[in-house]
């Protein structure tokens, strides 16, 4: 459990993610454990994360837990060490669980093996999605869950009680149809938007893939990348519109900066 400057804390029971999303902000991480495999082909399993965090949960002031930053919690690896599943028990056994409320964002099924605990927790769980378009997704996200399997699941956490939010992310310029995102997604409780996060380290590994398989989109990509706040006024003018209109709360709109890391 670490300070975070995004939230109050952090949870990542992993180093790395076997998702592997073309986009993904958090192949930084390499650099701090010289990491020399591509990102998605390496995950390093912090076993002792559920023990630590007794007593991280009794010593720290109460506040919000992200799970999770830099991985996905539910990786598939987290099948075989249910490493997550032990600290949402551990969370959730603990005399100090009502001082921290929790979200957790994922692009995975898994999830549901742990409805159970989640329903002991002050717990919001969402999917992230932004395209509905499978064949976009075994290209840009090759190991996550298909859109489909995303929203059932969250449906099922609905119906278990359970609160969902939706976090449109990224907003693939040319490529994500908010529309039909906002209106598949309008049971959940509210959404989030984030814009592509257009770092150098992202665009050098996201471009060729863009290039390669979704050459008519590079314009979009262009303008995107190249009037940053051009196109941030545009997907949140969109935003508020659809919000209106299929009645899904916009929680927040996030410029691809604000998360630089
Ligand atoms: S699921 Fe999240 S952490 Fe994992 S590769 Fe995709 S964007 Fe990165």
């Amino acid at each position: 459990m670490t300070k975070s400057k995004l939230t109050d804390y952090v949870i990542n029971p992993y180093t790395g993610c076997q998702h592997g999303c073309k986009y993904c902000y958090a192949t930084f991480m390499k650099r701090f454990q010289n990491i020399k495999e591509d990102w998605g082909e390496f995950i390093h399993v912090k076993v002792n994360c559920p023990e630590l965090l007794k007593k991280e949960l009794e010593k720290n002031k109460p506040g919000h837990i992200w799970m999770s930053s830099v991985t996905d919690l539910y990786t598939p690896i987290e099948a075989k060490y249910k490493i997550t599943r032990k600290i949402l028990e551990t969370i959730a056994n603990s005399p100090y669980k009502n001082k921290f409320s929790i979200e957790i964002l994922t692009k995975s099924a898994l999830v549901r093996r742990d409805f159970d605990v989640l329903k002991e927790l002050n717990v919001d769980l969402g999917m992230s999605i932004n395209t509905l378009d499978e064949n976009v997704t075994k290209i840009i996200e090759p190991m996550a869950a298909l859109p489909k399997e995303r929203i059932k699941t969250l449906k099922q956490a609905k119906e278990k009680g359970i609160k969902v939010y939706a976090f449109i992310s990224p907003v693939l310029p040319g490529i994500t149809n908010l529309e039909e995102l906002f209106k598949e997604l309008n049971f959940c409780e509210y959404a989030w938007v984030e814009l592509l996060n257009t770092k150098p380290s992202v665009i050098e590994r996201l471009m060729p893939v863009i290039k390669k398989h979704f050459p008519e989109k590079m314009k979009d990509f262009d303008f995107a990348i190249n009037h940053p706040k051009e196109y941030f006024e545009k997907v949140k003018k969109e935003a508020k519109q659809l919000e209106k209109k299929y009645g899904l709360r916009v929680h927040d709109i996030i410029e691809h900066n604000s998360l630089d890391l």
